[in-house]
């Protein structure tokens, strides 16, 4: 599968990040979104310049000039938008419908997805403006698993073998060692699929 502007767009929005105690778990939500096959990722409602830095520094090294990063939107605003301009609207949450029974209807319409992810309690709102509400089982985890486990079932684990075709750094899967190689020393692996 080759990703490019011709595929789905994904973007991944997290709400409800506290800077003063979600910095990791919201890195790793963009991180997740970025390695898993999502175009971009939002932070809604509040900025976070170490958490867009984090991102942005794995983007320049290991790929992914044009996955999208922003912050301080207004996360409300964002979902009516998303879905005035046609896309879904999936809100990952413990209480909704199993990913099981709604992935392939989900990938079925072809639409732009927007996958909301919370931090702290969710408000109301967005269980009602989501097209789906979304559960990856339906015990309490964590919105980074949860994040990944939808985005393999929406790719059917294809994103496992994404590339992105501009990463300065590139990993030669290896037994034992850790064997990283610079892109100018690089040929075009078999079997793996461009991302980006
Ligand atoms: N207590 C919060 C509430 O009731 O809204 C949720 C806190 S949880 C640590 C943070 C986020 O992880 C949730 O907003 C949701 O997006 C995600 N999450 C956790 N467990 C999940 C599950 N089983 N299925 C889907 N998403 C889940």
């Amino acid at each position: 599968m080759l990703r490019g502007p011709e595929v789905v767009k994904i973007y991944v929005l997290r709400i409800g990040h506290r800077p003063s105690r979600d910095k990791r778990v919201t890195t790793h939500v963009g991180l997740v979104a970025r390695a898993f096959g999502a175009s971009g990722f939002i932070l809604g409602d509040v900025r976070d310049e170490a958490v867009l830095k984090s991102i942005l520094k794995v983007c320049s090294l290991w790929g992914g000039s044009s996955f999208h990063v922003e912050d301080g939107v207004n996360s409300l605003d964002y979902v009516k938008k998303w879905r005035e301009l046609g896309g879904l609207v999936i809100h990952l949450t413990m209480y909704g419908l199993h990913v099981d029974d709604v992935i392939e209807e989900i990938r079925k319409s072809g639409k732009d997805l927007l996958v909301v992810v919370g931090a702290s309690k969710v408000p109301r709102e967005y269980y009602e403006l989501a097209d789906y509400n979304v559960a990856i089982g339906h015990q309490p985890h964590s919105e980074v698993a949860a994040l990944a486990v939808f985005l393999d079932r929406y790719f059917k684990g294809g994103e496992l073998r994404f590339i992105f075709s501009d990463a300065k750094l590139y990993v030669v899967p290896s037994p034992k060692g850790k064997l990283v190689v610079r892109s100018e020393e690089r040929s075009e692996p078999e079997g793996l699929d461009k991302v980006h």
